[in-house]
Order: structure tokens, then C-alpha cells, then sequence
């Protein structure tokens, strides 16, 4: 297999305006998701059927007393040995697939056959979800069809400032360590998640669990 793609989420430069979730909405042809005020700006709640990608919110104080407020763009990791495509095999042959030249991961089960539970269950970030009326699990393909047509994953384009880049896995590896080893000057705690294990690759300042419960495997 080639080494495929990948995408970096540098957390640093996301000014939260949302263009990712909503262009993500729009190429996969996904309704808006009724919400209500939750006394937060993170809209809808969570990830869902219809919602592959959500910019989580997250704000609190930190040890020396200092205001934080950070955002984090979540998606599907296209894992590199992806546990939940482990959990549907055991019940749906070929109920999943890692793309051999991208290195996506797809799901293949219409019929919903695999466990829905299991495979959430199966993944560090709490990323599959399940469509209720014909049971099939769902999640991001990162953009399959445009990333097989040369074009980057519409939640790239959509971003304004920078904050996402697509591209082959080895540029976007190095050009992940680049910036981490820039923000470290001003930001001791700045890390790449998961970097040898994911395609989706986050840059983030702080405590990976100030952001996002899951956003670290
Ligand atoms: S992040 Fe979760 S759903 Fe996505 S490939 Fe990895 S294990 Fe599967
Ligand atoms: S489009 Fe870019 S800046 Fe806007 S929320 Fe998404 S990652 Fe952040």
C-alpha cells in the first residue's frame, strides 16, 4: 500500500468558524440537525447520523488561573490499523474497508448487519454512528469521491485560515512536526495526536483533554 493521504487539523489557527462542518453538510447532501440553546456555541451537540464533522467547543480555567477557549474540528481518524473495521469484520465479511491507494476508511454494510455498540465501542475516538431507520453505521469517508478525483476533502477547501491541510502522508507529517516544534516556542504542551496511528492528524497547545474527551486515542 502507498503511504495515502492524510489531513492535518492545526487546532492553533481554528477560529471556530464552522465553514468545515457545514461544507461537510453540504458535499454529502446531510440536513441541519434541529438544535437548541445548550448555553454553549458548539452546534449541534455531537456527531451524528447527519453530522460527520462538528467543531467541539471547550472553555474553562487552567492551573494558573488563565481563561482557555478552544475549538476542535472532529472527524473520523481514517485510523492506520482501524479498530472498528476489526469489530465489523468479526461479524460482516467486508463490511468495512481501508482504501488501498488513500488509506480511507469506508464502511460497506447498507443492511446495518454489524453491532452498532461494538463498533463505537471498538474506536478510540467515539466516531461511528448509526443511521436509526436502516441501521447502517456512518461516518466521515473523507470525501472518497473527491479525494479520487483530485480534489481536497470539502471540509480543506472550505477552511479560511489555514487550519486544515490535505495531502500525501509523508508531506503532511513533516509539515506537522514543523509546526509543533514552531508552536512549542510559545506553547511548551503543543503536540501532534496520534501521528503514527492516524490519517486525521490534530495539533493542539494544551492537554488533548481540555478540548475534547476523546480527541487523543
Ligand atoms: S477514528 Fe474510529 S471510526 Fe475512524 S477509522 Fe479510526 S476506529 Fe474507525
Ligand atoms: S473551517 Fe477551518 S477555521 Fe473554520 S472551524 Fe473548520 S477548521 Fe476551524
Amino acid at each position: 500500500m502507498s503511504s495515502g493521504k492524510s489531513i492535518l487539523v492545526d487546532t492553533s489557527r481554528c477560529t471556530a468558524c464552522r465553514g468545515c462542518q457545514v461544507a461537510c453538510k453540504q458535499w454529502n447532501g446531510l440536513p441541519g440537525t434541529k438544535t437548541k440553546q445548550r448555553g454553549t456555541h458548539q452546534n449541534p451537540e455531537d456527531l451524528s447520523f447527519e453530522t460527520f464533522k462538528v467543531v467541539r467547543f471547550a472553555d474553562g480555567r487552567t492551573e494558573d488561573g488563565k481563561t482557555y477557549w478552544y475549538f476542535f474540528s472532529d472527524q473520523c481518524r481514517h485510523c492506520i490499523d482501524p479498530p472498528c473495521l476489526d469489530a465489523i469484520a468479526g461479524h460482516v465479511e467486508g463490511g468495512g474497508v481501508r482504501d488501498e491507494s488513500t488509506g480511507a476508511v469506508l464502511y460497506k454494510d447498507p443492511a446495518g448487519k454489524a453491532p452498532f455498540e461494538e463498533v463505537r465501542a471498538a474506536c478510540p475516538f467515539n466516531i461511528p454512528r448509526q443511521n436509526p431507520k436502516s441501521k447502517a453505521l456512518i461516518k466521515c469517508t473523507m470525501c472518497f469521491d473527491r479525494i479520487t478525483h483530485n480534489m481536497p476533502p470539502a471540509c480543506v477547501q472550505s477552511c479560511p485560515t489555514g487550519a486544515m491541510v490535505f495531502g500525501d502522508r509523508k508531506e503532511i507529517l513533516e509539515l506537522a512536526a514543523k509546526r509543533v516544534e514552531e508552536l512549542k516556542k510559545s506553547y511548551p504542551k503543543a503536540m501532534a495526536l496520534n501521528p503514527d496511528d492516524v490519517r486525521v492528524i490534530y495539533i493542539v497547545t494544551d492537554d488533548p483533554k481540555k478540548y475534547h474527551e476523546f480527541a487523543a486515542a
